[in-house]
């Protein structure tokens, strides 16, 4: 070791009941893994429609690689940007209703990118205390005065534009909380916001491709389009079952983006293969809108089992459904009692989430059935009675 105090910090994560470790998982399915030949249900994977494995995305994906190859041999601006690039991010402002977009290679990436080309030390940012750590730290990294408001909360939000003297300020917020599932009040934000002359940043990681009719996340379901949230961020690693993330708004925003972002100039651009298998993802959310209803009507059938087996969850609307637990040690105790029932759930603890709200964060899949579901539910009732 370098520093004693490296195993001075390993050493407490552990007694914490913080320490993390990995599995070596095969896919087996949509909904299905394996490890050292047992099979797991799994309960914990953001492929929330199901369609990571779906063979039109696989065959999209060889396809591309046989006539283009693999790597995408450099950046955007050099000779990475390819034609498979170029009819992405033109569907994703479709489909978003946003003039233009930019794709990164992660969703990381993208906020790092917006945050930092947008806010300097002179400016204030505003985020919901839950945001996503890579908003957190998109703020860090551009200088700028950062504070917290309560989560969800538009009255602390105002209370502390008023107080701000700064001359630009962004509001920034998770469209659905990755943690927690519950939605922002997006239609209150940007009332607030144009109060308060913000600007409003949403990242809907998690909305966009589940939410709205045809999948066009949170913004959509409250009817804010470019005019009200001029900064949108998606990724296309979660509902979408590929990998990368965009930007989407306005022209002025996306060249912004494209002439300054470091996160977007100085690194590699996402494989063309993975660009052509996004544009047969955004087809499939659009074409079998079954998986949307489906997993809206297993969203109501879990809750409806909890309830009637008295499992505790937090309020959430979306495809996201914690249980909460408080205690780390507990977390993991129900998540290993239940992968011995042959089903997967990955104890959430912090700093992921705050001090002491560890929780079981269970997510379906448009992949799943109700015997699935009930079959999980049962599993964690018994186990919250064996762990009490
Ligand atoms: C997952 C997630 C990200 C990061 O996206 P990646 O493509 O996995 O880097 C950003 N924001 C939110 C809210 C997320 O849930």
């Amino acid at each position: 070791m370098p520093w004693p105090e490296l195993s001075q910090a390993l050493h407490d994560r552990q007694a914490d009941n913080l320490w993390r470790s990995r599995d070596t998982w095969q896919r087996e399915s949509a909904t299905e893994v394996s490890h050292n030949g047992e099979h797991y249900k799994v309960f914990c994977s953001n492929d929330y429609l199901g369609i990571a494995n779906h063979p039109r995305l696989v065959e999209a994906l060889g396809d591309s690689a046989q006539r283009s190859g693999v790597g995408s041999t450099a950046s955007h601006l050099v000779n990475g940007h390819s034609r498979e690039h170029t009819a992405l991010e033109q569907e994703l402002a479709a489909f978003t209703s946003r003039d233009r977009v930019l794709l990164f290679s992660t969703g990381y990436m993208a906020n790092l990118a917006v945050l930092s080309t947008l806010m300097n030390k002179d400016d204030a940012v505003f985020h919901d205390r839950l945001n996503h750590a890579s908003l957190l730290d998109g703020g860090r990294l551009s200088g700028a005065r950062c504070q917290r408001y309560q989560h969800c909360n538009v009255g602390d939000l105002q209370r502390r534009l008023r107080r701000s003297l700064a001359r630009r300020r962004l509001i920034v917020t998770d469209g659905v909380f990755s943690m927690d599932g519950d939605i922002a009040p997006l239609g209150d934000i940007f009332a607030t916001a144009q109060q308060h002359a913000a600007v409003v940043m949403v990242d809907d990681a998690h909305g966009l491709g589940v939410l709205g009719n045809n999948g066009g996340g949170a913004v959509s379901v409250e009817g804010l389009g470019q005019a009200e949230i001029p900064v949108l961020v998606g990724t296309l690693g979660k509902a979408f079952g590929t990998f990368g993330a965009f930007v989407a708004g306005s022209d002025e925003l996306i060249e912004t983006l494209l002439q300054f972002a470091r996160p977007y100039i100085y690194t590699t651009a996402l494989p063309p293969a993975l660009a052509a298998a996004s544009r047969e993802a955004l087809r499939i959310v659009q074409d079998e809108a079954w998986r949307q209803q489906h997993l809206r009507s297993l969203v109501q059938f879990f809750q409806a089992s909890c309830k009637r087996l008295s499992v505790p969850l937090l309020p959430s609307a979306t495809p996201i459904q914690p249980i909460p637990l408080g205690d780390s040690a507990r977390a993991l105790q129900v998540s290993s009692q239940l992968r011995k029932r042959g089903i997967l759930v990955t104890a959430i603890r912090p700093p992921t989430v705050p001090k002491g709200t560890a929780r079981l964060r269970v997510t379906l899949s448009a992949e799943h059935c109700e015997q699935d579901i009930q079959q999980l539910v049962d599993a964690t009732a018994e186990a919250l009675r064996m762990s009490e």
